[in-house]
């Protein structure tokens, strides 16, 4: 194909940006910005009850949090506008009224009850029930009379039965279809407001796309679509459907499995190129094993044919893991912006912060960042030096505290602590071998009673640090109040 590449997401705002959106339209923007070609953001709003500006607030806003840009489309504009399925009703009735003057669409009275009787009829009859073609050739007698009753037609596709659709879709391979089961279908309803399936390919063939690039749920509309398409005399694109998101227990991914939309992974301190490089490799396979990827290096790589037609599985471990990496390479500023928020909001600190507060907050930040899979764990990490130690029952830990070797290495290393004049890390950790050395004791022997002492748990951040940072004064506190654990 010599014409440059245009691809589109196409967006139905009823709803917080989901994730499966999220995908698509970085399926599609990759393969814009591999090909050079151009990337378009359309808003199909025609189902009016369900459609709302805040969804599309929410799409556009969470499309920008991913860095994904577009060339044209809503907000930016372009020479194909407009952008929003609304705005463009003139530009369907134009091409439906085409397909009337030339025969190949009609207007149908049937009414609803009408249609529904005769659905029950074909049921009953063992048929697969499809629109008898009732209207298909009214008399002007017959138009005239159904107008005067008040009946609002709809508008039907005249479907050439027995024709077998097939296309090469990029995903899932050759596709074929057959078109008897289908009937006349609608493409503007009675309110004259095309069907999706109308407005898509109006759209999609006066925008120029060329390769339509969505979720597997619309497999099942492409016929149809292709059937519009030859009857406008339009160039078919080529479609590509990737699959569907599942949860882990394989069913469509919902609120059951946890976050859904974009905008919850941004609320939860993710970060943006993590989710996309997270993204990208659900349903996408690189050539090899790497799988921190660079924008740049998705872009380079990204193609359509290493996409599965597999079911994706959601995996937030693997997105964990893989907004970890990301975490770990920000700068200590960086990383306490995208935290404190956390922060404030657990109540340890107030706005505004004192330059020293948030040294100080950077420096406790960078000392849990080994725990933090993503942005909202801070707070409940970063609580060991704000709350007081608490009440020690494990029993696992008051047998270490219990330990012959316990209240002395406590209070040989109080006893240092008290005449230290500076409390640096490294201060802190000649002082704390020598009395390691000076008590001959070892290992976790040291290491544990101090750490219960400090933090009430075997586990969590580095120690020198911790005590850096805690100050000299509750540190001293808490290895006091340790000592009276060892001897209770
Ligand atoms: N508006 C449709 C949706 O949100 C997308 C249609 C399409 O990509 O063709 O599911």
């Amino acid at each position: 194909m010599n014409q440059s590449v245009r691809v589109r997401f196409a967006p139905s705002p009823t709803g917080p940006f989901h994730i499966g959106g999220a995908r698509s339209a970085l399926f599609n923007w990759l393969f814009a910005r591999h090909s050079k070609g151009q990337f378009l953001i359309r808003i199909e709003d025609t189902d009016l009850q369900r459609s709302s500006r805040e969804s599309e607030e929410n799409i556009k806003n969470s499309l920008r949090w991913l860095g994904l840009d577009w060339d044209e489309g809503i907000d930016v504009g372009g020479s194909h506008g407009p952008y929003r399925q609304t705005e463009r009703l003139d530009i369907y009735h134009q091409a439906v009224q085409k397909l009337i003057d030339e025969g190949k669409a009609y207007y149908c009275y049937c009414t609803e009850e009408e249609i529904e009787q005769d659905r029950k009829k074909q049921l009953a009859e063992g048929k697969t029930p499809v629109y008898n073609g009732h209207c298909r050739h009214l008399t002007e007698e017959q138009i005239q009379k159904y107008r005067a009753e008040g009946r609002k037609p709809v508008v039907r596709l005249r479907v050439p039965s027995g024709i077998p659709i097939e296309f090469d879709d990029m995903v899932r391979g050759h596709v074929t279809f057959d078109s008897s089961g289908v009937g006349d279908f609608i493409i503007v309803k009675s309110d004259g407001i095309p069907v999706y399936n109308f407005a898509v390919v109006v759209d999609d063939a006066s925008m120029e796309i060329t390769h339509v690039i969505r979720a597997e749920e619309h497999l099942s509309n492409t016929p149809r679509q292709i059937m519009i398409y030859r009857a406008l005399g339009y160039d078919i694109p080529v479609f590509g459907h990737i699959s569907l998101i599942l949860g882990e227990d394989h069913k469509k991914m919902s609120k059951r499995h946890g976050a859904t939309s974009v905008e919850e992974y941004k609320r939860m301190g993710y970060l943006p190129d993590a989710v996309v490089n997270y993204l990208a490799l659900l349903g996408w396979s690189p050539k090899d094993e790497q799988e921190i990827f660079s924008r740049d290096e998705l872009i380079r790589e990204f193609s359509m044919d290493r996409v599965s037609s597999n079911d994706a599985v959601f995996d937030i471990e693997k997105l964990n893991w893989i907004n970890f990496h990301y975490m770990k390479e920000l700068s200590p500023g960086a990383l306490l912006d995208l935290t404190l928020p956390f922060i404030v909001q657990a109540g340890y600190v107030s706005e505004p912060i004192s330059n020293e507060k948030r040294k100080w907050l950077e420096r406790a930040v960078w000392c849990v960042r080994d725990h933090l899979y993503y942005g909202a764990q801070a707070a409940e990490n970063i609580d060991v030096f704000f709350r007081d130690v608490p009440e020690v029952t494990e029993e696992e830990l008051l047998q270490m505290m219990h330990e012959e070797s316990s209240p002395v290495i406590l209070r040989a290393f109080a006893d240092a602590v008290r005449g230290m004049d500076s409390f640096d890390e490294d201060s802190i950790k000649t002082v704390f071998k020598g009395v390691m050395k000076a008590a001959g004791i070892k290992g976790k022997y040291a290491f544990m009673p101090v750490r219960i002492a400090l933090t009430g748990s075997m586990h969590g951040p580095d120690m020198y640090c911790l005590i850096t940072l805690l100050g000299k004064e509750k540190v001293l506190d808490r290895l006091e109040k340790g000592l009276r654990l060892c001897s209770r």
